[in-house]
Formats: C-alpha cells, sequence, structure tokens
C-alpha cells in the first residue's frame, strides 16, 4: 500500500511551501557560511567579497533562487553577470548574464557548466528579477567509490524547462574535465560568488524522495 501524501500549502507563486527550508527570506543570511559577506539590502541580498554555504547538508532535493544580473552592464562573456548554483558544492548550473551576450555554449546561463548548453536561452534582461527551479537527483556510489548511479539535474528557468533530467558526468570543473569523486549522500549548497554584484532573494530548498510506484495488479481469472 502507498502512503498517504503529506497535506501542505503551496504557498505564492515561486514559494515557499510549507514543508520547504527556507534559506533566505529577504532579511538575514545566518543559514549561510560567509553570509555576512554578502550586503542585505530592501529584501535581497547582494554578492561580495565571496561564495556563500549552506550550513546545513542537502542531498535530492527541489531548489528554488531568484537572481538578478547587475543593470549596469560591465565586462563580457563570462565576466558579466556570473554566478552559479552549486549543487553539494560539486555540480553547477550556470547563472550567467545571457542576455545578447556571446560566451561557449556550455557556459550560458542554466548550463551545466562545461557539461551541457540549456535547451533555450530564456535569459531576461539585465537587472530584471528571474528564477531557477532546480530539481536534483544526488549521485549514489559504491564501496569502492565507483558510481552506481549518477546525479540527474532538471532545471526551469524563469519557467522554461532549460534542462531535463540531465545526466551529470561527474563534478563541473573550470580547469579539467567532468569527473565523479565519491562523496557523501548530503552535502552543502554554494552560491559562487565570480566578482559580480548579483541580487538575490527568495531562496528555498525541499528534500525529496525518490517516488515509489506500484504496478497495476494482474486481472483474476
Ligand atoms: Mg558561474
Amino acid at each position: 500500500i502507498l502512503p498517504e501524501p503529506a497535506v501542505i500549502e503551496p504557498g505564492k507563486d515561486g514559494g515557499p511551501p510549507s514543508d520547504a527550508i527556507v534559506l533566505f527570506d529577504g532579511k538575514d543570511l545566518s543559514k549561510w557560511k560567509n553570509g555576512e559577506n554578502w550586503e542585505i539590502k530592501d529584501g535581497y541580498a547582494i554578492a561580495r567579497k565571496s561564495g556563500i554555504t549552506t550550513k546545513d547538508s542537502y542531498g535530492d532535493c527541489q531548489f528554488h533562487i531568484e537572481f538578478a544580473t547587475p543593470e549596469k552592464i560591465e565586462g563580457t562573456g563570462q565576466g558579466r553577470g556570473n554566478s552559479g548554483v552549486y549543487l553539494m558544492g560539486k555540480y553547477e548550473v550556470q547563472i550567467l548574464d545571457s542576455y545578447d551576450n556571446k560566451t561557449y555554449f556550455d557556459g550560458q546561463c542554466g548550463s551545466l557548466y562545461k557539461q551541457t548548453t540549456p535547451m533555450v536561452n530564456a535569459c531576461r534582461k539585465p537587472g530584471e528579477w528571474q528564477s531557477f527551479d532546480i530539481l536534483f537527483e544526488s549521485p549514489r556510489f559504491n564501496d569502492d567509490g565507483s558510481v552506481k548511479r549518477p546525479g540527474y539535474v532538471t532545471v526551469l528557468h524563469n519557467g522554461v524547462c532549460v534542462q531535463n533530467h540531465f545526466e551529470l558526468l561527474g563534478g563541473t570543473f573550470f580547469h579539467q574535465p567532468a569527473k565523479y569523486e565519491k562523496h557523501p549522500d548530503k552535502l552543502p549548497l554554494n552560491i559562487q560568488f565570480h566578482n559580480n554584484p548579483l541580487r538575490f532573494r527568495n531562496i528555498w530548498i525541499r528534500d525529496i524522495k525518490p517516488l515509489e510506484g506500484k504496478k497495476p495488479e494482474a486481472p483474476k481469472n
């Protein structure tokens, strides 16, 4: 018998739902290491000085974040509005100002950095609020360190599917090819600081469990 689904309040558009862990509600970054490095103003946080990392660890999850790349355009390519969501601190969903800004395709906004491009470029203009809704299934490892099951990432950028259950090739690196390294089932999540003052708001996460299935019963003769 399958369990009855829990009843939750879905919240307003963009959430957070009642069973989410709110990581930033516009007031403080106390759930983050190095949160003091970012400036909080008018209900949003501005990236400064360093990345921020959750104090708690997460594995399979649903993650929501809203961001705005700087309205004043500075830099080009990877130097313009660069940040990123590092799931488990290892797998980067790239944040970039890819509005009329050329860069390598697997480094643009919504890419799994250096692994795959987004299906479409769904970027809004610099300075406008955008969102990522990410579904993540952590990789699983065998005792000997080999991959038992790869990780998977689905990304909606501004509500548009740009990654659909993408099979991660390993950790995302700037300087070397993707590679898996055995790690625990839960790890902190990190938001990158890449010298650009992006704004962030409404950040929340929900643990998700694999769904159980049930085959229809065979007809009785
Ligand atoms: Mg980045």
